[in-house]
Formats: C-alpha cells, sequence, structure tokens
C-alpha cells in the first residue's frame, strides 16, 4: 500500500517542480535592481582624439572613444545613467575658438552639448571653468543641452536664489532582477568650487555668489528628500581630500560621502583618477571596491581619458528602496604608452566634427 503510493505522491512533484523552483528563483530576485551609473568628467572641449596644439591624433583623449566605452557599459547591464561632471567648455583650441572667435549665437547649438544630447546624458553638472567666457556665453551655450544643467552652490546676487536648477528628481523605469518593473526617484544635485569668486571675479562678482559646498547640500537634500527621492546622486565638481574640513575647501567629495542620504558620488575637477594609486592613504576609503565611508565615489581623470563607473545593487528595506551594495571603478581609453584600447565612435564624430575641422582650418590659417 505504501509503496504503491509513492509515485502517487510523485506525480504533483515532477509536475510543478520546475515552475515552483523558477517561482523561488523569481521571488529571491524580485526588487533587486541592478543600477549602473556612468561619469565624464572634465572634458575640458576634448570631443576628438586630436591635439590642436601639435596638429596630431592623440588616442589618450577625446570624448569620440570615452562615447564607445559608454556604449559597452550600457550594453552591459539592464539600467544605466550617463552624468557628466563640469568642465566642459573651456580647455582647448575647439573650445577657445567656438568661445572667442566663432561664437555660438547663430542658432547653433554648442559641439559639446550636441554630442551631450545625442549620448542621451540624463544630467549635467556645471563647473568652474564653464564661467570662464562669462555667463552670456554660458547661458545662450546651455540652452542647446537636451538634459538638466545643474549646480546648487551658486545663487544669483539679484534674486537671492540658485542661479541654476540646483537638482532634479529623475523618473526612470528600472527593471529588477527577476524581470519586474519599478519606478524609481533618482535625485541629482550639482556642486563646484566656491573659488570661481576669486578664478572668475571679472565675469561673476555683483551677479552671483557662492555658496560652500557643504551649506549647499544641506539647504537642498532634506528638499530632495521631501520630494520623494528614492536615491541621491551628487554630481560634484570637487576634489577628494579627508584633510580637516573647512567651508572653503575646493576638494569636499570626502565630506559629501558622510550625508547618509547622498548614496553615490561622482567627483571631478582635480583630474584624477578614483580609485586610484594616489588615494591609497586616504582615510575610510576602500580602494578595492571605490568606496570613501562606505560610498561609491568615482573620479574618471580629464579630457575623456576615463568612463567612470558606479554599480549599485538597490533593494527595498522597511518599504524604502535603499543602496544595498556599491562598487567603482574607471575604464581607461588608452593604455600608458597612448595605444588606442577602443574604436572611435564614429556616428558621434560625424555629429561634431564640422567645428573640429573648423578648428583645424583657424589654426593653420594662422599658421601655428
Ligand atoms: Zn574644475
Amino acid at each position: 500500500m505504501f509503496l504503491k503510493k509513492i509515485p502517487f505522491l510523485l506525480i504533483p512533484l515532477i509536475l510543478f517542480y520546475t515552475p515552483f523552483s523558477r517561482h523561488v528563483y523569481a521571488a529571491e530576485n524580485q526588487g533587486i535592481i541592478d543600477l549602473r551609473i556612468l561619469e565624464t568628467t572634465d572634458l575640458h572641449s576634448s570631443l576628438v582624439n586630436y591635439d590642436y596644439y601639435q596638429t596630431k591624433v592623440d588616442n589618450r583623449i577625446g570624448l569620440v572613444k570615452t562615447a564607445t566605452l559608454i556604449h559597452q557599459a550600457r550594453n552591459e547591464v539592464k539600467n544605466s545613467l550617463l552624468f557628466d561632471d563640469g568642465d566642459h567648455l573651456k580647455g582647448n583650441p575647439l573650445g577657445e575658438y567656438l568661445a572667442r572667435i566663432r561664437g555660438i549665437n547663430h542658432g547653433k547649438t554648442h559641439p559639446v552639448y550636441r554630442a551631450f544630447n545625442s549620448l542621451g546624458y540624463d544630467a549635467i553638472a556645471i563647473g568652474n571653468h564653464e564661467f570662464n567666457y562669462g555667463l552670456k556665453f554660458l547661458n545662450a551655450a546651455i540652452k542647446g543641452a537636451n538634459m538638466p544643467v545643474l549646480n546648487a552652490n551658486v545663487f544669483s546676487v539679484k534674486k537671492n536664489k540658485p542661479y541654476f536648477t540646483p537638482y532634479i528628481i529623475l523618473k526612470r523605469q528600472v527593471v529588477d532582477q527577476s524581470g519586474t518593473k519599478h519606478t524609481l526617484k533618482i535625485g541629482v544635485i550639482g556642486f563646484m568650487p566656491t573659488q570661481i569668486m576669486k578664478w572668475d571675479k571679472a565675469n561673476l562678482e555683483g551677479k552671483v555668489y557662492a555658496k560652500p559646498i557643504i551649506d549647499a547640500a544641506k539647504e537642498f537634500i532634506p528638499m530632495m528628500k521631501a520630494k520623494g527621492a528614492d536615491l541621491i546622486i551628487a554630481l560634484a565638481h570637487t576634489g577628494i581630500s579627508s584633510e580637516p574640513y573647512n567651508s572653503e575647501t575646493e576638494n569636499a567629495v570626502y565630506y559629501l560621502t558622510k550625508f547618509p542620504e547622498i548614496d553615490a558620488v561622482l567627483a571631478g575637477h582635480s583630474h584624477s583618477v578614483f580609485p586610484g594609486p594616489i588615494f591609497q592613504n586616504l582615510a575610510n576609503t576602500n580602494m578595492t571596491k571605490g568606496l570613501i565611508n562606505n560610498k561609491p565615489v568615482v573620479m574618471a581623470g580629464s579630457f575623456g581619458s576615463r568612463l567612470g563607473i558606479i554599480d549599485l545593487k538597490i533593494g527595498k528595506i522597511a518599504g524604502k528602496w535603499t543602496v544595498l551594495q556599491g562598487t567603482s571603478t574607471t575604464k581607461a581609453i588608452s593604455d600608458e604608452n597612448g595605444r588606442s584600447l577602443v574604436k572611435t565612435d564614429k556616428r558621434l564624430f560625424r555629429i561634431i566634427k564640422f567645428e573640429h575641422q573648423e578648428t583645424v582650418d583657424f589654426i593653420r590659417k594662422l599658421g601655428l
């Protein structure tokens, strides 16, 4: 009797084993979201892998190369966001030519913003060098940017309000590990060094003033949380140092990582690479995982030499989306000898080649 019953009892097990185990697997992964955050920083108008001073190809620089890494990094994951951390308009002859010779008031979008639009950046930060050509030029240029252009610590003197959009809450549909869709509210805020008031005194005095980065963070981050931000990402155009805090520090990243509400920091301004060997003695830093004070931080060098990548694992704890794990790394476009490691994004090159060629021709005409 007992023996006869065994095959009968096994029938439902055999029938339902596969779907049941799939269901268990799905339940374990339900609500775990992998979110990748990509950073370019301090591009300084390096759109093309070209050295305008030596009039030759330079494969250590150029967004047309970084773009290929952006495409690869996006293709590896289900959910990603792309940001620029500022200092993108000035720093090479192309930037100079456009601002000082040709101008951009001809109904044309600045090629840097045309490139950002084409690559689908989710938001960008203003860096200190964006002020070098004056506010009029900057305001005309950023009109061409299709994404939010952020800074939270530069204020209008006249209005006593942020001069730019201080932060944005991006609503993004993401897919968790089991394939279920969720809408995440991703808060993004921008900062830059207060030293702009010294460096660009002639352009800025009487028009704007700069608040200490940490003070602006204290002012706006609670507002972002009140508006329902599930996560907060800082586009921090500022460097990394654990020197004792002073409000006028040019390098505020270390102190931004101490805000419990900030989940990831995209650093810049100092053209360094984080994680990287120059930061090995930094306090409370995990160089293997790219964490400072247990928060993922990335700094992707300069001129498009690297792409910054932060990978977050997000899950719900007590009903709130929470970062369970974060790591950061950077990927280079060339090896240490300047040999290219990636192909040129030809589509992007076609989009900006006109101004590149204009700059090359202008330099040639000058006989430089
Ligand atoms: Zn800078």
